[in-house]
């Protein structure tokens, strides 16, 4: 839940995630629907996935039990390399090295090592430079914390403290004047615009005509008021029979994802032809369903109509 998600926002969901599913069987039971609500405002859901998946293949495969062997933990869905490490070196105390971007900043700077962080040489070089320390370590589940506390809270990208580091005397980029250079910043990957027009239909309760997104791609498996999307620009100009007769545009917004740009147009309309797979839901329904942010803040334009 960590990953790439503000600490605020997973302590509110983290109790009642565990709560609901407080072992690996209860969650690998679990319907991916259930799944998905409980993640439900998180956002990347692809963890969610990653996560009942990975519960189903313990039960399946490992009776229950996680595996403490790194190449057992890899073949589980969601787990890479880096996961994987931390899992054997910090629960199971085994001597294994892990590299995330943290400990890649600190492995550089201390070897005034200026290659591209997504260059494979130099990633390999940093698992190698790991492994040399978790072999040399009497504690190698501490060492990895401790690289990965320092990258975090020390060795920052900018504002470096290495006036309060405790490897300042041993650090080649320090030395050489190269600390604000080493790594160097990233290419930065354009993100594809994503063009989205999305129907409010109400019915006389105030429930919200719904449909489930397909299983692949953005969002998948996800709920959302009916929507058109495509990668054309400009945006879908949605014709009577896409939007309902009448349709009116109400508001518009962008929302980021990691890889997309996504422009949403929102339109309410009053006389919607029901189609296959679509109904109306409430609040509450829609509440423990898997609805990304961008879909709930269409719910809250849709909730200002009607107060
Ligand atoms: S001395 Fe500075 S650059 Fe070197 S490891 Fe410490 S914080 Fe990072």
């Amino acid at each position: 839940m960590l990953q790439q998600t503000q600490v605020s926002r997973v302590l509110e969901k983290f109790e009642p995630f565990v709560e609901r599913f407080p072992s690996i069987e209860s969650l690998a039971a679990a319907s991916e629907e259930a799944v998905l609500g409980a993640w439900s405002g998180l956002g990347y859901y692809r963890r969610a996935r990653m996560l009942h998946g990975c519960a189903k293949a313990i039960v399946e495969h490992h009776d229950g039990v996680i595996p403490r062997d790194v190449g057992e933990l890899m073949a589980l869905p969601g787990i890479g390399r880096y996961t994987a490490g931390a899992m054997a070196s910090m629960v199971f105390g085994m001597r294994e090295p892990l590299v995330d971007g943290n400990v890649m900043r600190v492995l550089q700077r201390l070897h005034n090592n200026a290659g591209q962080q997504m260059d494979s040489t130099t990633i390999k070089w940093a698992w190698e430079r790991a492994a040399g320390l978790v072999e040399a370590s009497g504690d190698p589940g501490a060492l990895n914390e401790s690289l990965m506390e320092l990258g975090a809270t020390v060795c920052t990208p900018k504002r470096i403290g290495c006036d309060r580091c405790p490897l300042a005397d041993r650090c080649e980029a320090l030395k050489a004047g190269t600390t604000e250079s080493v790594p160097p910043p990233k290419p930065r990957a354009k993100r594809r615009e994503l063009f989205c027009a999305s129907v409010l239909v109400m019915d006389d309760d105030g429930r919200v005509l719904f449909e489930q997104r397909p299983a692949e791609g953005l969002w998948g498996n996800m709920w959302q008021v009916p929507t058109i999307e495509g990668d054309d620009r400009p945006a879908p100009t949605p014709t009577a029979a896409e939007v309902g007769e009448g349709a009116e545009l109400i508001e518009s917004f962008v929302h980021q994802t990691t890889h997309r740009i996504v422009r949403f147009d929102v339109y309410r309309c009053d006389s919607w032809d029901i189609q296959d797979g679509q109904r109306f839901l409430s609040m509450d329904e829609i509440d423990s369903l898997g609805v990304s942010n961008a879909q709930r803040r269409i719910l809250r334009i849709g909730d200002t109509l009607l107060s």
